[in-house]
Order: structure tokens, then sequence, then C-alpha cells
């Protein structure tokens, strides 16, 4: 009996144990780590992530987890793009538990690109830009990123691309107007209004025809019209190509102009006279120059000599040509600094040409008033003391506007000249200077048209007719 109780009891015993340990085991295979945000978190990089950890759970049950510290390692950074590592490692009864979580710090906001322009214009010729494209790129990762700007230019539009170093990409374009296509244009040889002699030749000087860039067009131009150079009159020439387009040139056959022009070149010699004497002797006319010492220190003395072995006239402009008030060389700070620099010149002029001359020009004209903030009354003083010791001076009245300030171009010069030469005076004095290189482009058709016209040319001197302007000093 006795034994039979302690039999069962033995066998309850074991009964339990057994039943502990299939209910241990039973819970061990179903307890499990939990993590409460997930395996993968992404965040927006600068924004912040609060990890809500993991817990232990059975089941649905959640296991107070005081007494099972689950242990965390790994770091994350959301203010640096990259993926981190995070593990969760915790023991229960002897087993352990690991989980890992992956926290993605992600950027997917695109770089700022600001462009000044949306649209670009070129012009349709040189295919040189007129604005200036300017642009900046910032990105919210990387900060100014402007130097990332890719530009890509192709015919009609400039690609600008810029990546941030989380590859988001901005791309802007801008697209290039070139405007209309120019049209085909004429531009006449020579003057659009020339002057005949009667019985004189008249020289057709032809037209150009190019396109609107000023390439020029290989197509025959087609002139009409004729010029009776024995009869007095206006007649009209007409150019065309393939009935396009035409221009005129209007022809006046007159008598030979009752006129002496007297060409006159200031300032000089430099380094344009020479182009000057070239242009004058083609035409084999004279001319008369007032010559200065203030280029190159000197080194273009011998072209005094070459002016006067030419047959042209050499007069005194000043050997500085300095006027400045305070200035030790001013011209104009008395009667006696006049003459001192006029004399020096002048002994310039006679070791060129052999004698002195008696012709001179006041710079700035007889009529300056810039004198006046040097001395009161100076100009009158020193035309009244030359005058007594037998020299003359000359201004003009007509100016080719070749020293207006400001850039003026060759082809103004020549229209100043031949639009007004007309209506100067009998004796037309007209200023010029040689030092200048649009002048020296100017004097050739200048001087041929004037020769064409039927103009006489003559030289200052002291004992020929004075243009004198009104003095004001
Ligand atoms: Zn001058």
């Amino acid at each position: 009996m006795k034994k039979k109780v302690l039999f069962i009891i033995l066998g309850s015993c074991i009964f339990l144990l057994i039943s502990a340990i299939t209910t241990l085991s039973i819970i061990r295979s179903h307890i499990k780590l939990y993590l409460v945000d997930g395996n993968r978190v992404n965040v927006q990089v600068f924004t912040e992530y609060k990890d809500n950890g993991a817990i232990l759970k059975l089941g649905k049950k959640k296991i107070n987890s005081k007494k099972y510290k689950v242990k965390v390692t790994g770091k994350y950074d959301t203010n640096k793009t990259g993926m981190y590592k995070v593990d969760y490692d915790v023991k229960y009864h002897g087993k352990e538990l690991h989980e890992v979580k992956i926290v993605s710090v992600y950027d997917d906001i695109a770089p700022e690109l600001t462009l000044n322009l949306e649209k670009v214009s070129k012009d349709y010729c040189t295919k040189k830009y007129k604005q200036e494209i300017k642009y900046t790129a910032k990105d919210n990762y990387d900060g100014d990123i402007t130097d990332k700007v890719v530009v890509k230019e192709e015919e009609d539009k400039i690609t600008y691309t810029v990546t941030d170093t989380n590859k988001n990409t901005t791309s802007k374009e801008v697209q290039i107007d070139y405007g209309t296509k120019p049209s085909n244009k004429f531009s006449l040889k020579g003057q659009s209004k020339v002057y005949v002699v009667v019985n004189n030749d008249y020289n057709e000087q032809g037209a150009t025809y190019t396109d609107g860039c000023g390439n020029k067009i290989n197509k025959e131009i087609k002139i009409s019209g004729s010029v009776d150079t024995k009869t007095l009159g206006t007649y009209t020439i007409t150019y065309e190509v393939d009935g396009e387009k035409a221009i005129t040139r209007t022809v006046v056959v007159r008598e030979k102009p009752h006129k002496i022009i007297y060409l006159t070149f200031d300032d000089g010699p430099g380094a344009n006279t020479k182009k000057v004497l070239a242009a004058l002797d083609k035409y084999n006319v004279k001319a008369t120059f007032f010559v200065t010492n203030q280029f190159g220190g000197g080194k273009y003395q011998y072209l005094i000599k070459e002016e006067h072995d030419k047959g042209h006239a050499v007069g005194v402009h000043t050997l500085t040509h300095v006027y400045k008030n305070g200035d030790p060389r001013n011209i104009y700070a008395s009667v006696d600094a006049y003459i001192s620099d006029f004399n020096a010149m002048n002994e310039i002029i006679k070791e060129q040409t052999g004698s002195y001359t008696k012709i001179f020009r006041f710079p700035g004209g007889s009529g300056n008033t810039v004198s006046k903030s040097s001395s009161i009354g100076v100009v009158t003083a020193i035309a009244e003391e030359m005058t007594k010791r037998g020299y003359v001076y000359f201004d003009w009245n007509l100016s080719s506007g070749d020293a207006s300030s400001g850039k003026v171009t060759s082809e103004k010069i020549i229209n100043n000249v031949l639009n007004h030469v007309d209506n100067c005076a009998y004796n037309c004095v007209i200023l010029f200077h040689d030092y200048k290189s649009q002048t020296a482009n100017a004097i050739e058709p200048i001087v041929k048209e004037l020769v064409n016209r039927g103009y006489e040319f003559k030289t200052l001197s002291e004992d020929g007719p004075t243009v004198h302007a009104k003095i004001k000093n």
C-alpha cells in the first residue's frame, strides 16, 4: 500500500516536471522581440526621429521589460544621409533574442536652381549673347552648389543641370532667341550724292550687295540710269538685284565750283601722318600742316621735312600743346610763355625745312575761351604781338569734327566734310587732325570726291587770304 502511494507521488512529480519543462519550452518558442517602429525606418534628413525601441511579446501579451532589459547597439544621425544599423538584444530564460533595424536617413529634396533669364537673345550675325545669364544653385543638404552646375549649350537652348550629393537633380532650360534674320542690303561705294563738273567724266563706283550680316552676295547688280555729263542737271542711277530692293544715287552735273579748298592738319606729326601724306600724294593735293612736337618724344619730326618737301605748307601749332592752368608748360600763361613755346617749335621747323615759318594756328583756335582760366586777355595780346612780329594766324571755317569728344568714325568725318563743303566760304579752310587714325582713313575718300567735284586746292601762306574766328579772350 505504502509503496503504491509513493509511486503515485513520484509519478505526479515527474508529470509536473515534464509539464513545467514543456510549458517553458512552449513559452520560449513563442516569445518574440518586437520592434515598435518596425525593421526599417525612413527618415528625411534634418528631421527628428525618436526610436520607440523594442518590447518582448508572448503572443499578444507584452512582457514587463524591466526584468528583461533590451540592449541597443548602433547609432544613427538624422543630420547625415545614410543607412544606419541598430541591433536589439535581450536574453529571455536563456534564449537570446536579436533584432536588427535599419534607419535610412534620406534626402529627396532636389537642389534649387535659379536663373535670371528664361530666354536669351543672340545676335543673329555674330552669334554673341546680348545678355549675360546668371545662375545660382542651392541645396538643402549641400548648401551652395553653383560650381557644380553643368552647362550644356545647344543650337536653340542652354541646359543647366545640377545634382546634389544625394543624387537629386534639377534641370532648367534657357531658350535661345536669334531674332529675325536681317534683310539683305545694298550699299553704295562712294557718296549717295556725287557732283561732276560738266564735260568731265562720271566714274561709276558701283554698289555692294550683302546679306544682313554683311557677307557679300555674289549676284550681279543691275545698274540703270545714265548721266549726260555734257548737260547740266540731276541724274539718278538705280542699283538692283533680281528686281529686289533698289538703291539710288544722285549725280549732279554742274559747273566747276568757284571755291578754294585749304586742307589743314593740326597736332601732328604723329603715327598716322604718313597715311595722310600718302592720300594727298595720290591725288597730288597740297595741304597745310600746323605742327607740334607732342608725340613720340620728337621721333616724328622727320615728317615735317617730308611735308615740306612734298610741297605742303608748314606752320606752327605749338611745341607742347599744353594749355592747362597751373602746368609750367602752359602756353596761355602769358604772352612770353606763348612766344617761347612758339619759338621752340619754329626752331624744329627750321631744322627740318631750312627756314622759319610765318604762319601759325592757336591751339584751340583764336576764338578759344579755355585760355581765360590761365590769363584774361592773353589771346588778344598774343595776336597783337605776333602780328607785330610779322606772323599770321589762321582759324578754319569748316570742321571735319574729327576732334569732337567721343569716338568719331571715318564715315562721320567724310560726311561732315562732303555734306557741308558746298556751303563753305569761297576760301574754305577745313580743320583735320592728322595724328588720328579715323582721320587718316577718311582723307582719301574725301580728297577723291573733292577732286572729282572740281574744287581747287591751295596751301595757306602769310600772303594769302586769312580765315579768322572772333577772339573771345
Ligand atoms: Zn590742336
